[in-house]
């Protein structure tokens, strides 16, 4: 009997598959890949007065996809997800790896995944280097390369008191897309319509992250919800904060639902891959010219206030900068754990 069912011919298929989508590409990182996928590592070649910025992410089949996801979009998100990494840090991307487990050969599936996949790869220039396929449960995990001139990372750990602490684009869409989908509440499809990319579909916020690293002293992506994920930035520089809540960006779609869905949305949805940073007052124009280059708003959500070595506390203010209840601050700060459900 020929070979062509078993899991081996398979999967060896499934691996042609990809190199063909790899060497499709048309990439910038020549210099720096010396050798892609095909044989048993890659080959990078790091460049005088550059450091390689490393990031992976795992995403599992009925834990952040649902399992009927739409191939093509899930291709997109798998890259885009760890290409924000990048982004928050400041680096270029140079190229990424593929470990799949699959529980079938879905040939149509496939097809579809590496569309939505490369399509990030060639929009980035970031090509596939390398990776792996086996059977199993549904788990897509990249691991991202890219490069930032030696010391130039943007670190969660360097806001200083007196920082203003900024966000790009808008927050809270892909919470209201996905409170759409589980039917949590109500959206007219036109609604829908207009936000639903943002969960399928996220971006990675490259260009800004690159424009930004000479201005920003602190940066992280927004993957768990801002006003959490703004918690990492505090603990590990050793500071407190104070945020005024109804500042937050959020898009026209998000501005029809009611004042406390805009809020919870806006302060702790997951899934917006926006940039959060802080920097100092005296870069407030360079951060504006950054957001008109990129036609991106970025806008001022509050400031660093105390240098504190125990405790880490974040203030939340309302329209008149009072101070918020404890109970809803409380609410508010806290934010999604994979493993709390
Ligand atoms: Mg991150």
């Amino acid at each position: 009997m020929h070979s062509e069912s078993s899991p081996l011919g398979e999967f060896d298929l499934i691996q042609r598959f990809f190199k063909a989508g790899a060497d499709a590409m048309r990439s910038n990182n020549e210099k720096v890949i010396a050798l892609g996928i095909g044989d048993d590592c890659a080959l990078l070649t790091p460049v005088a007065g550059e450091e390689i910025a490393i990031t992976s992410d795992m995403l599992v089949a009925g834990r952040h996809f649902f399992v009927d996801a739409n191939p093509e979009l899930l291709g997109r998100k798998a890259l885009a997800v760890n290409l924000s990494d990048l982004a928050a840090m400041g680096a270029q991307p140079l190229g990424f790896t593929l470990a799949i487990a699959l529980p079938t050969v879905d040939e149509l599936w496939l097809g579809a995944f590496a569309k939505g996949l490369f399509a990030i790869a060639n929009q980035y220039s970031c090509p596939l280097i390398g990776g792996d396929t086996t059977a199993g449960p549904l788990t897509i995990s990249i691991t991202a390369f890219g490069s930032i001139p030696t010391g130039k990372a943007i670190r969660r750990s360097g806001a200083k008191v007196g920082d203003d602490i900024w966000v790009s684009g808008t927050v809270g869409d892909a919470r209201l897309a996905l409170a759409a989908l589980r039917h949590e509440i109500h959206l007219p499809e036109s609604d829908l319509k207009q936000i639903e990319h943002r969960m399928h579909s996220p971006t990675p916020r490259i260009g800004l992250g690159i424009r930004v690293r000479d201005s920003a002293s602190a940066a992280l992506d927004i993957s768990d919800g801002l006003l959490g994920d703004l918690q990492h930035i505090l603990k590990q520089s050793q500071v407190s904060a104070e945020i005024f809540l109804d500042q937050l960006p959020k898009s026209a779609t998000l501005h029809k639902q009611s004042e406390d869905i805009q809020n919870q949305f806006a302060a702790r949805g997951g899934d917006d891959y926006e940039i959060c940073f802080t920097a100092p007052a005296e870069k407030r124009n360079s951060i504006n010219e950054i957001s008109k280059a990129l036609n991106l708003p970025l806008t001022k959500i509050g400031r660093i206030t105390d240098k504190v070595s125990a405790i880490e506390k974040l203030s939340l203010l309302n329209k008149n900068g009072d101070l918020l209840d404890d109970a809803i601050t409380a609410a508010l700060l806290k934010s999604f754990d994979h493993f709390a459900k």
